[in-house]
């Protein structure tokens, strides 16, 4: 199992995914919902949900490797506009966006394309968007011995704007902080201003 597996089931303890059991499922909520699951048009779409669904609960698996700061780079490193799908634990429908991803070195360097790979294995889960944003940070914290971290996503939720208030195009905007990007003004703003998210 690669690392980045083994720390999502920690993080999440999550059960392999049952395909057959989640195409059952399928089967019995469309049965509920008053649709014919054996008619030609639906045949099919009980496989198909499941293996959407199982797809989209599964990070690919990559490694994420850590290097030591041998160059002592110290200056904020950041991802802008990283784009993420993920799916509401609510609602079990997807919200999406952007996130940006930034960290002050210290001990230790992740490769850019990481950045991207680390929001990728909280993002494919049932989420509610502050928790994402909060492991994405505390991961690379853990991980990274930072000096900072900061973390901003902004997203669009289905069950907003398909549903209930029906809110169409509105972005809910999260961010976490830690160290020199919480607690050292100029850096702070810095951050805050290169993600766009002036505040
Ligand atoms: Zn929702």
């Amino acid at each position: 199992m690669s690392p980045a597996a083994v720390s999502h089931l920690r993080v999440n303890g999550d059960q392999a995914i049952d395909l057959t059991a989640a195409e059952q499922a399928v089967r019995d909520l469309l049965v509920a919902l008053g649709r014919n699951p054996f008619s030609e048009h639906l045949a099919e779409t009980p496989r198909r949900v499941a293996g959407a669904f199982a797809e989209m609960l599964t990070a690919d698996p990559f490694d994420l490797t850590t290097f030591a700061n041998d160059e002592g780079y110290d200056e904020l490193v950041l991802a802008r506009d990283i784009p993420f799908e993920s799916l509401c634990q609510h609602h079990l429908l997807p919200f999406h966006g952007v996130a940006h991803v930034g960290y002050v070195p210290g001990g230790r360097i992740l490769g850019l394309s990481k950045l991207a790979r680390v929001v990728e294995l909280f993002a494919r889960d049932l989420q509610v968007q502050e928790r994402l944003t909060t492991q994405v940070a505390g991961w690379l914290q853990e991980h990274l011995e930072p000096l900072g971290v900061g973390v901003v996503l902004e997203a669009e939720h289905l069950c907003m704007s398909l549903r209930g208030v029906r809110a169409t195009g509105a972005r809910t905007v999260t961010s976490a902080v830690h160290g020199l990007l919480r607690d050292d003004a100029r850096s702070r703003q810095e951050f805050f201003a290169l993600t766009g998210t002036c505040r």
